[in-house]
């Protein structure tokens, strides 16, 4: 396959910024197709808290951004991936990304978001004029880069730039980018693509909706999560459009990067350990995961572990319900990293302070922690109502810790069901979102933990042994970059 010019816009890039998963794909797919032969470069905002350290260049010219009425001019940093030679640009601009968060601050969504990610999109494009550097596909993801294909269409279509295809990545169908109209003539967009087979819904511009009707190709994380969203049930009212663009739209599953999410090497982990070392390596985690959340000092005890949002798609709720029943009648401890929806970090709480030494729990944003509760865990808990991919049930895995998930999305097309008395499985699964399923399959894992102990370590063991790096999705992604490529080059310019 002859090398592509790739470009990746998104507003997080592991290591720089992160808020979920989008940011772990890409600050890894684009190593993966870099070692593929192919040239990815990355643009993403220098928000206030980027820490711009010696490894960040500034480049000498200023980049003019042609949105709204006035002249815009940012500042581009230079810097790579850790561990690689893929490019990333960082977009500084203090009225739009001066402030440290990516998408909101204490008083909720910023109400400039629209305006924000309006000038990322178009500053990166801009950046490519600026540099020659013309790529043959941009890889948007999710809403915010949503208003990017739509502009290599029709604004820009006729520039350098009207030849280049564009892809685009669904993270999350929930969040679609709702904006005021004036974000269309802020981004140079012609009035009448405001109309509901372009951008708009419900009377305003849906941002994700362009970018659905818009791109060349569209993809998700998960074949599962593909179909859902095609369906009323999961498609946050935007089914109909992907019906559509059915043709149009692939599942790939993610890969990790099996670098930082590595039990072998990590840094975080008192004692790292692989197949072989296993139980012995997870025994010395989790002391210390017992230790640092103030769990009682027990290498029996079943520990369960989470990492997540606190967000009612991630079905905590469910968990919250369920908990009090299961620390009545059942042996375990809990573990507890997140942050978000004060209900839960408030019932979560409640929970470590009604059971003290079996529920521990941290509220807030800490990678360390994470790493450790994956390695000091006897199982990871995932109850999802929906989940487009999910990561942490693969890092779980690999750290020989068997998820126990609700069966939705990418859930499904990751972890297969454990099949008591057989060699089968690499984790527990259950299907309906209620607390009372939660409950039961909690008590199965449980009593698999305790009573089946050869079959559990064998459990690990097949979960540690799955692959989960990008080699395969990589070489899926380079293969429909070349599909958009065709197709595009085979639309005619009107
Ligand atoms: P989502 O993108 O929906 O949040 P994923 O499972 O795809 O869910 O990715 C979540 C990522 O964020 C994982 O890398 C996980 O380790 C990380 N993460 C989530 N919450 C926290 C937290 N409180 N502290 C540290 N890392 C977290």
């Amino acid at each position: 396959m002859p090398p592509l010019k790739v470009l990746f816009v998104s507003p997080e890039v592991e290591p720089f910024i992160k808020v979920g998963g989008l940011a772990d794909m890409v600050g890894s797919l684009p190593k993966a197709l870099t070692a593929l032969g192919h040239d990815v470069r990355i643009v993403m905002p220098a928000y206030g808290s980027l820490k711009r350290d010696s490894a960040w260049h500034a480049r000498p010219d200023p980049l003019g951004v042609d949105v709204g009425t006035e002249a815009h001019w940012a500042r581009t940093w230079e810097n790579v991936l850790p561990g690689s030679k893929v490019p990333v640009y960082a977009l500084e601009h203090e009225g739009f990304f001066g402030r440290p968060e990516v998408y909101a601050g204490p008083w909720g969504n910023f109400p400039d978001n629209d305006l924000r990610f309006t000038f990322l999109c178009r500053g990166a494009l801009n950046l490519c004029l600026q540099l020659g550097w013309i790529p043959d596909v941009v890889h948007c993801h999710d809403w915010t880069t949503g208003l990017l294909p739509l502009l290599l269409n029709t604004t820009l279509r006729h520039t350098p730039l009207g030849q280049t295809a564009s892809v685009f990545t669904i993270h999350n169908l929930e969040h679609q980018g709702y904006a005021d109209r004036r974000v269309l003539s802020f981004a140079h967009i012609p009035p009448e693509e405001f109309r509901t087979d372009s951008t708009e819904s419900v009377g305003a511009v849906n941002q994700m909706k362009a970018g659905l009707y818009h791109a060349t190709k569209l993809t998700t994380v998960s074949p599962t999560y593909a179909e859902e969203i095609k369906t009323p049930a999961g498609g946050f009212g935007l089914d109909h459009v992907l019906r559509y663009r059915a043709a149009d739209l692939l599942g790939i599953v993610n890969g990790i990067d099996t670098t930082a999410w590595n039990p072998a090497m990590d840094k975080y982990l008192p004692r790292p350990y692989n197949q072989r070392s296993v139980e012995a390596g997870k025994a010395v985690s989790k002391a210390a995961l017992q230790a640092r959340l103030d769990l009682d000092l027990d290498p029996h005890i079943a520990l369960f572990g989470v990492v997540s949002r606190f967000a009612s798609q991630k079905g905590l709720d469910l968990l919250a319900e369920a908990l009090p029943h299961v620390l009545e009648r059942m042996h375990v401890q809990f573990a507890i990293l997140g942050a978000g929806d004060p209900g839960l970090e408030h019932v979560f709480r409640w929970a470590a302070e009604q059971y003290p030494g079996r529920v521990g729990m941290h509220v807030g944003y800490d990678n360390s922690l994470a790493h450790l509760i994956q390695a000091g865990s006897d199982l990871f808990v995932m109850p999802s109502r929906s989940e487009p991919c999910g990561l942490t049930q693969l890092y779980a895995m690999r750290y020989g810790t068997p998820p126990l998930v609700r069966s939705t999305g990418g859930l499904v097309d990751t972890v297969s069901q454990y099949v008591e008395g057989q060699p089968a499985g690499t984790g527990f699964r259950f299907n309906d979102a209620t607390a009372p399923a939660l409950y039961n399959t909690l008590g199965w894992a449980c009593a698999t933990y305790y009573d089946r102990p050869a079959e559990f370590h064998a459990l690990r063991l097949r979960g540690m042994n799955q692959d989960f790096g990008w080699d395969v999705s990589a070489r899926r992604y380079e293969e429909l970059y070349q599909w958009a490529v065709d197709a595009r080059r085979a639309t005619p310019l009107p």
